[in-house]
């Protein structure tokens, strides 16, 4: 009944099939996704962007219906995150909103971390549990959405990878 997430046209899974097996629907919707993401960030067949998952234990993770995405662009999403913090920094040092704008705008561009999880949030179709917030967790939730009032606890948990549940 579970399926692996296959790569597409713009990006490619680099991870052993077993770390993201889900149900065929979750598979379909992430790779309509994460085939947008590839678009979005200028990759195509030549140049697929990579994607690796890690396989998940507790909740929608169970009935495969989660995966936690740990790399793109083989860098690691902590590293990502990393990287946007001293971007969201260098912009609080910048001289005026201007030069402000224009370091967070270039990082924008640039940094594949935070791309992937605006991707899923704007294009993704996620679970949303009567009483629970969007199942879509990562190092950007506080900052980014779709929720904000994530507890300290979660986001740790969620510092090093992006989970999404549908
Ligand atoms: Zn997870």
């Amino acid at each position: 009944m579970l399926v692996p997430v296959r790569s597409g046209k713009s990006f490619r899974v680099v991870s052993p099939p077993e770390s993201a097996l889900v149900l065929r629907d979750v598979a379909e919707e992430l790779e309509r996704v994460l085939q947008r993401f590839g678009e979005i960030t200028n990759c195509g067949p030549s140049n697929r962007i990579t994607i690796l998952f890690k396989p998940g234990i507790f909740g929608h993770h169970r009935v495969g219906r989660a995966v936690d995405i740990y790399e793109v662009g083989n860098v690691r999403l902590d590293v990502w995150k990393h990287r946007w913090d001293q971007a969201v920094r260098r912009g609080l040092e910048a001289a005026n909103a201007k030069g402000r704008s224009a370091i967070l705008k270039a990082e924008r561009r640039r940094n594949f971390g935070w791309l992937l999880y605006k991707t899923l949030q704007c294009f993704g179709r996620w679970s949303q549990p009567c009483g629970y917030p969007i199942q879509l967790f990562g190092p950007w939730t506080r900052t980014e959405g779709p929720w904000m009032g994530i507890s300290d606890f979660l986001l740790q948990a969620h510092r090093d990878h992006i989970h999404v549940a549908k």
